[in-house]
This record gives C-alpha cells, structure tokens and sequence, in this order.
C-alpha cells in the first residue's frame, strides 16, 4: 500500500539512518586502509538508495555501487557526488549516459569497451571503467586467462580506460575461508601478471571478506548486507561480535485492525490450514504478502504485540494475517505490532525471518523496503 493516501497506511518501515553510519564507521574501521564503495543496489538493499547514499556521502563515502545506469542516473541526479559504479555495465542504448552523467560502468567484455570508445569520440570525453573477472563464482565477467588478451586488445579502443580490476566471492559467509582463499590468490596472481599503464584499484571484498577475511580488503572494499545491520551468514556465533557492532537500520511496524474469540476446532483463514485445539484469542493484522509478509510464513513466522511473540495462524492472505494473542492480556485494536525490529525485550531480526521462510536477510530486507511507506529517523 505505498501508492495511494501513503500517509494513511497501517504499515510503515522505520529507516534508522544512525543506525546506517555506524555501521559504515564500524566497518570501515575494520578496513582502515582501503577505500569503502557502497552498496546501495535494489534501492539500498530496501532502505532507499537516495536516502541512503546521501546519509553515507555525510560519513565521508565517495564510492556507490549500483545494478543498473537508470539507478546511477537516479543517484546522480539526487545531488551525489562522488564515484558510481554500475555493476551490471551496459545499457547500450544509453552508452551516452555514463559520459554525461559521469558514471562508471564495470564491464566484462571487448564490446562494451568498443561501444564506450566509439561515444568518447563522438562526444569529444573520455571515460573510465571497472573490469569484471571471475575468479570462481560463475556469474559476471571475463576469466583470469583472458586478462592479458583483453588489455592488449583494448589498446585499440581510444578514449576509454581500465581504472579497476575487480572479483566476487562466491562463498565469503563461510566460516571456513579456504574457498576465499584460492579466489583471491587467483585474482591477485591474475592481476599481477599483466603489465598495464594505468595505477589499477582492486577488489573483491564484500561484507563476507571485509568482516572474515581481512586480508581480502586490497584496494576498496564492497560492503552491503553489513551497511544494514546484518551479518552474511547467520551464525549465532557472530551475535556477541554483533553487540558492539553492526546494528540493524530497518524495522517494521503494524498494528492490529481486530481482536476477537475464537472456538475450540475452528479453522482460521483460507483453506482452514490451521485449527484451534482450545478457544483462542486472535489478533486481525491488515498486512500481508502484498506488503512484503511472504505467503511462505503461513502458520510458521510471528510478530510482536506488547513485547512477546504472537504466532501466525493459518494462511497469509493478500493484506491480512491472524496472529494467536491468547497468551497475550489485553490486546485491542490500534495496538502496535512490530514484524521485525525490537518491542520491550523481545526483538525479531531478518535473520529470524528469514529463517522462516527459508531465505536470507537479504531478501526480506528488500521486501519489506521495497514494498512500503519508509520513514527516516
Ligand atoms: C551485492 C554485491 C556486493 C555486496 O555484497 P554483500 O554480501 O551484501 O556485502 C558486493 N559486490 C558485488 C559485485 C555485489 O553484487
């Protein structure tokens, strides 16, 4: 419900922006020598891009990371400053727009050099680029082997040139950090190997690296899911380090519509999937999977009313879920309900949910953000 009357709407996502650059000065603390790039792709991972890199540019960020040019346009034309990565390159219908909007493109073949080179000519500029190359993770770029080769070619294409060499880990939320190990080994062989004019920047850290593997931070570091709060993987190993750490940014309020009785072996929502053994008391919340509340939660997640757990019952439906408030004295409609985020003593990560409903943090950050009116504190 973030389109129409949004002011109005029972559901809200609280953006803690305080929250946000500490966690930016935490981490950069653990990577004192690199250079930090943001990343703020999927509109801040849901937290809201603008919002987001502007209250990082305040913490001295200089460095964006984006998916696609319309978000680096969007960025830019906000007022930031400063380096913007577009880590899935090339719009080539828009080659033009990373001239005149200053962006930088991370590109992981000849052609988009050549397309990039044949703009510069025509608008008189020159541009830089990031190159991509996959060190193990199959997905984005060039191989190691193909390095050398691409420089070389690359020559021919005036008006473009190499500013960074970067990498992804494929398995940096590991405990274990052999699999990292061989990557950045390969990347850091790779790079040596080719003799190139330019001053190269490196990377391959992302919260993963930065936080487990610290020798992997090189030249800048990519953190996103840690800017939020949010350790990579979910061990509840990391929780102490956690403490005096990073802090989760979002939280996400309800509040209940209805509270009424109900009799012992009544069926509660669609399809009647969860049945009271004794007379229950049920608490009506108007959220649901419209608003980022996964149908995957159905009879498994739970949510806050006055500080203790209240368990979901039955299906979730479009925009309304039943909570069980039995054990719960006192609750009526208008009371707060917290989906994720802290109530009393009780809180519910992203993590917990996402646990729930058999993902990771990641997603149900983006959404709960992407799918609701935010507010910024
Ligand atoms: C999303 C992304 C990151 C950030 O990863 P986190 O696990 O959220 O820290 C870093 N680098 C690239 C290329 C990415 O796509």
């Amino acid at each position: 419900m973030n389109h129409i009357n949004s002011c109005t709407s029972f559901n809200r996502v609280i953006v803690n922006l305080e929250a946000l650059k500490q966690n930016y000065r935490f981490l950069q603390a653990q990577a004192p020598q690199a250079e930090m790039l943001a990343m703020i792709k999927a509109d801040g991972y849901g937290h809201g891009m603008i919002e987001c890199g502007h209250a990082l540019a305040e913490c001295g960020c200089s460095n964006f990371g984006v998916g696609e040019l319309c978000e680096a346009v969007a960025l830019r034309e906000s007022g930031i400053k400063g380096q913007i990565l577009v880590m899935l390159g090339f719009n080539e219908r828009h080659v033009n727009h990373f001239i005149e909007y200053d962006l930088t493109p991370v590109i992981y073949d000849l052609q988009s050099a050549k397309m990039l080179s044949e703009c510069c000519l025509q608008l008189d500029r020159a541009i830089g680029y990031h190159l991509k190359v996959d060190c193990g993770m199959s997905r984005l770029g060039i191989y190691p082997g193909q390095l050398e080769d691409f420089f070389q070619q690359a020559k021919q294409f005036k008006g473009v040139f190499c500013k960074g060499v970067l990498s992804h880990f494929a398995r940096s939320d590991e405990q274990d950090p052999g699999h990292s190990r061989n990557s950045l080994a390969l990347f850091e062989e790779t790079v040596a190997s080719v003799t190139v004019d330019e001053k190269l920047k490196l990377h391959i850290a992302n919260s993963g690296g930065l936080l487990y593997y610290p020798e992997s931070s090189l030249d800048i570091v990519r953190p996103g899911i840690s800017l939020y709060g949010y350790y990579p993987d979910t061990f509840k190993a990391r929780d102490d380090r956690a403490e005096g750490g990073l802090q989760p940014v979002m939280s996400f309020h309800s509040q209940v519509v209805q509270v009424k009785e109900v009799a012992a072996g009544q069926g509660i929502s669609y399809g009647h999937t969860y049945v009271t053994d004794s007379p229950a008391t049920i608490a009506v919340l108007p959220v649901g999977y419209e608003d980022g509340l996964s149908r995957r939660l159905s009879n498994r997640g739970a949510v806050l009313i006055h500080g203790k757990r209240a368990p979901i019952r039955g299906r979730i439906c479009m925009n309304l879920t039943m909570v069980d408030v039995t054990h719960i004295p006192g609750v009526k409609a208008g009371d707060e309900v917290v989906i994720m985020g802290a109530q009393s003593d009780e809180k519910l990560s992203a993590d917990d949910i996402g646990q729930w409903m058999e993902t990771i943090s990641y997603e149900v950050l983006c959404m709960f953000g992407n799918n609701n009116e935010r507010q910024y504190l």
